[in-house]
């Protein structure tokens, strides 16, 4: 069995406190590693090499960071298989999913190239006479970051790389579910050119989480993962006095148009409700077509589309459309929840329970499920299922569609498919939630714009990638400067008497 390891000041290191989780291979179910759970004692460890290194990695200049983020970026391209097929093997997502994952955050270490110019501070000359006033953009210091299982190579870049960027050092705490490309992220940032010690991966639960969230040393934590998680850290980081931004569940909306060209509807809503197993954030978990007649059209062409799915292990290659999910555990609350649905009243039009794929019986496959007169008061409707399951709650008009939408607890994404501007205009305007799509099913930010939803969504102010990260991993200092006249009023040079 192997016994994976945490990565701090720059080696592999076994864990010391005895406590390992199971890393599955969900494909097949067997447990391919262990991974150890760091205690108090090993975070404080990776605190105190971080806090060591940190001040001559800020006073590296902000151009020489941004070619350590360069050569990473090539790194990460050269070894695109590799991490792909490592993180498949772990989460199993497809490999060109897994690709996707590694790419999206490569995507915002390219933006982090840009850092001497997003770290460039304003400038007042001649405030006052003499006076110059000047702002400074300088790092937190030592910074932290927790993430979840479903995207372990993006989410960590999406912090790691801005947070190193502006001139920090980072403590990562992976998913301990699929820990190796994590892993592999901080040696190829050390191969980039980083210094040891100014990124750590210490893999662990919710001791070391807490370790984190109560060390001094740390100045500030992202989290991306479940709500009720979300919450918890967001309200001890700030009673701990630090920065915190934290990015929780979704139930994504898809809303389609009796106009709306319903080919592409469905296409889009197979894309944004099966891909990756349901194991989205932004995934669409919920169709509402507006009209009984939109929402036959619409099942009309879900039903063939989604009977036609290819659900398999990574190994298959490009012929599988999505892999296993990520636990037995997650497999067993998808079903619990599809059964509620049954249970509550919900019409089960495409029923994947007795899904089982022959020499994986052992895996964590769930076939895809499709209900039809889903109600707002039904578990299925009201909870995130984080599986290949699309509820449709069938709207009578477009305002109770948004009202819907909006009264939703969460508010990540949401799409509209429709072929009027006016409806889609008025939609975007309105609509309470951080990222919408207009004919568009998931509706991610590219890297330079930014990334977060609203409502219980998220907590914090600051959203993730793009500007918002150079501000959440920086602080503002203003320095007003007055020099009276000097030197170049010209020197004295004669002895004088004393008058
Ligand atoms: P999770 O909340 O179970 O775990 C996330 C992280 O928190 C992990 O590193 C885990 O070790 C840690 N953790 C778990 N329990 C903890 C506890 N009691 N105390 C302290 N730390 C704890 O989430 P997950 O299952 O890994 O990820 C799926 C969830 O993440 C879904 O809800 C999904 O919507 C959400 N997500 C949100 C976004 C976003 O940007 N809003 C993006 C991706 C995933």
């Amino acid at each position: 069995m192997q016994e994976l390891t945490h990565y701090i000041g720059g080696e592999h290191v076994k864990g010391t406190s005895g406590r390992f989780a199971d890393v599955y291979n969900p494909a097949t179910g067997e447990v391919q590693a262990k991974v150890p759970l760091a205690s108090t004692d090993e975070i404080a460890k990776a605190v105190e090499i971080a806090a060591k290194a940190q001040p001559a990695w800020a006073a590296t200049n902000p151009q020489r960071r941004a070619r350590v983020m360069m050569a990473f970026v090539g790194l990460l391209n050269r070894d695109m298989d590799k991490l792909a097929e490592a993180l498949s093997r772990e989460h199993g997502k497809t490999l060109p999913d897994a690709k996707g994952d590694v790419q999206r955050g490569l995507e915002v270490v390219e933006y982090c190239i840009g850092a001497p110019e997003l770290l460039k501070g304003e400038y007042t000359d001649s405030a006052g006479p003499g006076i110059d006033m000047y702002s400074m953009k300088q790092p937190l210091g030592v910074t932290a970051g927790i993430t979840p299982f479903n995207f372990p190579a993006m989410i960590p870049m999406w912090m790691f790389a801005p947070a190193l960027a502006c001139g920090n050092a980072f403590i990562l705490k992976p998913s301990e579910r699929d820990p190796s490309v994590p892993l592999m992220l901080a040696e190829l940032m050390e191969e980039a050119g980083l210094p040891r010690g100014v990124l750590q991966v210490v893999n662990g639960d919710k001791e070391a989480v807490d370790a984190l969230l109560h060390h001094p040393v740390i100045q500030s934590i992202g989290f991306v993962g479940s709500t009720p998680i979300a919450e918890y850290i967001y309200g001890t980081g700030c009673a701990n006095g630090k920065r915190v931004q934290c990015f929780g569940g979704a139930k994504n909306h898809m809303i389609i148009m009796p106009d709306a060209d319903m080919d592409q509807a469905a296409d889009a809503l197979i894309g944004a409700g099966y891909g990756a197993a349901g194991e989205r954030c932004m995934a669409i978990s919920v169709a509402v077509p507006v009209g009984d007649e939109t929402a036959d059209r619409l099942i009309e062409k879900l039903v063939p589309r989604i009977e036609k799915l290819k659900v398999g292990p990574y190994t298959a290659g490009d012929d599988v459309d999505y892999g296993p999910v990520v636990t037995a555990a997650a497999k067993q609350n998808i079903l619990g929840l599809i059964q509620s649905g049954v249970d509550q009243g919900a019409e089960l039009v495409v029923d994947g329970r007795d899904f089982s794929l022959q020499g994986y019986e052992d895996g964590f496959f769930v076939g895809p499920h499709l209900f039809d007169r889903v109600t707002p008061d039904m578990d299925i409707y009201k909870k995130e299922i984080f599986g290949p399951v699309l509820s449709t709650v069938r709207a009578g008009s477009y305002e109770e569609a948004i009202k819907l939408a909006m009264d939703h607890e969460y508010g990540n994404g949401t799409a509209i498919f429709t072929r009027d501007g006016d409806a889609a205009r008025d939609f975007a305007n309105r609509i309470n939630i951080g990222m919408v799509g207009i004919n568009v099913p998931i509706p991610v930010p590219l890297a330079y714009h930014t990334f977060g939803g609203w409502k219980k969504s998220v907590f914090g102010d600051l959203n993730q990638h793009g500007p918002d990260a150079f501000k959440f991993y920086t602080r503002t200092k203003t320095v007003t400067s007055r020099w009276p006249s000097g030197i170049k009023e010209g020197g004295e040079f004669n002895f004088k008497a004393m008058d």
